[in-house]
């Protein structure tokens, strides 16, 4: 048997292996193989999922509090890796998104309650005058007025109209068309004595 030195580095290797490397380089070309790597971080995750692994790691964590309370250094340790982790979380695209998401609902919801005075039709004219620096109080009075002059505008408008089309635009408006009442004859279609009951 002939010694070989290894094909990675210039380690005499003295049994043949079907790597023809010597142990540590092996190694070192399994692991960079991504396939190879993908299957190991899957087999630690599944480890590290195990209910008995859990617990030991919980039980380890919480020995490791329980030695360390009161140290100075690890209290700061703890509050920086907290915050550390807190902010790779809000900067991932997940976080923002949701955070976004629940900062405009928020938002949504304290528009409506400011504003639930004003009808949504009003809330741009309302805006409008608010970004003219008007005080919230005096845009809501311009407002208000600006509602019922429309109101007014719109009631004289509709008193103009003609029966027909007033009727027309109640239906429009969503008024329901129903038969007019028409009185029926309800009595005997016999007469008493020859005289009728309308007669009498
Ligand atoms: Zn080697």
């Amino acid at each position: 048997m002939t010694a070989r030195t290894c094909l990675d580095c210039s380690t005499t290797i003295t049994r043949h292996g079907k790597s023809g490397c010597c142990r540590p380089c092996a190694a070192r070309r399994t692991h960079a193989d991504p396939a190879f790597r993908a299957r190991l971080e899957a087999a630690s995750r599944a480890a590290k999922r195990s209910p008995a692994s859990r617990a030991r790691a919980s039980e380890a964590a919480l020995r490791t509090e329980a030695e360390r309370r009161g140290d100075p250094a690890w209290h700061a340790y703890k509050v920086a890796s907290g915050r550390r982790l807190r902010a790779e979380y809000d900067a991932s695209p997940e976080a923002q998104l949701r955070n976004s998401a629940m900062r405009a609902a928020a938002g949504r919801k304290i528009s409506d309650t400011r504003h639930a005075w004003c009808p949504i039709e009003y809330r741009p004219a309302y805006r409008a005058i608010r970004d003219k620096d008007v005080p919230a109080a005096e845009a809501r009075r311009m407002v208000e007025e600006l509602i019922l002059a429309d109101r007014a505008r719109e009631a004289a408008r509709f008193a103009a109209l003609p029966l027909l089309e007033r009727q027309l635009a109640r239906v429009a408006a969503g008024a329901k068309v129903v038969p007019t009442f028409k009185p029926q004859f309800a009595g005997p279609s016999y007469t008493l004595g020859g005289v009728a009951p309308e007669a009498m």
